[in-house]
């Protein structure tokens, strides 16, 4: 019995890679079709948005939360929870709802209820004139309620970032969100108080644990440390450790990017890094009538550089921004030809570096650097196997700031997203 001629044999083994093909092709198409579904998912909370019923009574709209939340099971994320290695970590904080805030009659329209999950609750009305609450869900790597504090904000985010500075990576901690959101706020300390704390923040933890890597064998005598402070105004760059000088940006014939003539600090203890953070902070907001009506159209940059004291060039280097408010760039209200202009300038910045973030994550040979100043001089952090992000979305929880909190959660998601696409990829 000759059942296995040549010819039968060729076609089992073309069915073979044939099966083979076509469970990478349905693996495509998954993805795509995943990817269409997820479109027509943001295109219906949008349209949604715009239904929100903005003349639903506040103590209604209240009472309608209130029972919802009690038949949650609150589960906030601890510091026990483990840390995730992540090349991309999103994640979010929502700030304490503020007496001046309660006191407008506004009220808390966000919950989250575990580490990882953050719900928004909108006012509707159904045809019929019942009133209800939408409860609209967003998942991300980790959320952080009000009750959390900086500590443990540091602990997931920026905290797992700063061994990997020993180990020649080049990290980025960016915090992103509307103005009153609490960028500033996490990444320095709380500047509201006259003796502003800043050993609280994420510079100061950072600086911190930075110094105690270093003091340990192996690192030991190995290293120095220098500190950088700028901040970028539309396309212009300035010094902040040297009154604001402005400083150019250059691309040699290698593409590599420089600030030059940018003033390096170097430091030795966690004491002196606080003093040029005050210093710098101080600088960013003069000559401003408020501290926010300046930082909230500029984005800061505080650099920490690693360099072996063999070699004196950059071995590892974390970049903590403070970013310019997200929702300068979409203020369409006004006419002020300068105030159009910044919040193009922002909003170029702000999508440039989510294209950045997202080729990132998709290991993409070219990453868009080029279309924004803010991307071009963080360019060297993007390039390259040892680059690591982490957003940390800032949100407000009052009604009034609800379609800004939705806009920030919309763009934490879709800077997310490729996290999904990577484990399918897998
Ligand atoms: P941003 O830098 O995003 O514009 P800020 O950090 O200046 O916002 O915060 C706005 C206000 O809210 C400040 O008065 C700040 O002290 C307060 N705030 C922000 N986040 C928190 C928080 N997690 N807990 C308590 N107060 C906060
Ligand atoms: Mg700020």
């Amino acid at each position: 019995t000759n059942d296995i001629s040549p010819h039968r044999q060729q076609n089992t083994y073309m069915a073979t890679t044939d099966t083979n093909k076509s469970k990478v092709v349905k693996e495509i198409e998954r993805i795509a079709a995943n990817r269409v579904q997820r479109r027509v998912r943001h295109e219906e909370r949008r349209q949604k948005l715009s239904e929100v019923d903005h003349s639903i009574p506040a103590w209604e709209f209240h009472a309608m939360i209130t029972e919802y939340r009690q038949q949650l099971e609150i589960k906030p994320l601890t510091i026990n929870d483990p840390q995730k290695d992540l090349k991309i970590c999103v994640c979010i904080r929502k700030r304490p709802i503020t007496k001046k805030e309660l006191n407008k009659k506004d009220i808390d329209v966000l919950t989250i209820p575990n580490k990882d999950h953050v719900i928004v609750h909108l006012p509707k009305v159904k045809v019929d004139l019942t009133k209800y609450i939408d409860n609209q869900k967003f998942r991300f790597d980790y959320t952080f309620r009000e009750s959390c504090n900086n500590d443990i904000v540091y602990h997931f985010t920026a905290k797992p970032l700063v061994q990997l500075l020993f180990l020649g990576y080049s990290p980025m901690v960016f915090a992103y969100g509307q103005t009153g959101a609490g960028k500033t706020f996490t990444m320095g300390g709380d500047l509201s108080q006259r003796d502003v704390d800043f050993s609280k923040g994420i510079y100061a933890l950072t600086a911190n644990d930075i110094f105690i890597h270093l003091n340990k064998p192996p690192n030991k005598g190995q290293y120095n440390v220098y500190c950088t402070f700028f901040e970028i105004y539309c396309t212009k760059v300035f010094d902040l450790f040297n009154e604001k000088k402005r400083l150019r940006v250059l691309e040699d014939h290698k593409n590599l990017v420089q600030v030059v003539g940018k003033k390096e600090e170097h430091v030795e203890t966690v004491d002196q890094v606080m003093a040029l953070i005050r210093r710098g902070m101080s600088v960013r907001t003069s000559g401003t009538t408020s501290a926010n009506e300046h930082s909230s159209r500029s984005h800061a940059i505080f650099q920490m550089t690693l360099k072996k004291k063999t070699a004196n060039k950059e071995y590892g280097k974390i970049s903590l921004i403070d970013l310019a408010g997200s929702e300068r760039g979409r203020d369409t209200q006004t006419t002020d030809k300068i105030t159009l202009m910044e919040g193009a300038q922002i909003n170029k910045s702000l999508l440039t570096l989510k294209e950045c973030i997202r080729s990132l994550g998709r290991n993409a040979e070219h990453i868009p650097f080029r279309g924004s100043t803010l991307t071009k001089v963080l360019r060297d952090s993007f390039i390259g196997e040892k680059s690591k992000v982490c957003m940390i979305a800032m949100i407000s929880p009052g009604s009034s700031d609800v379609e800004h909190t939705l806009n920030t959660l919309r763009y934490a998601d879709r800077v997310k997203e490729l996290n999904v696409d990577e484990l399918m990829q897998r």
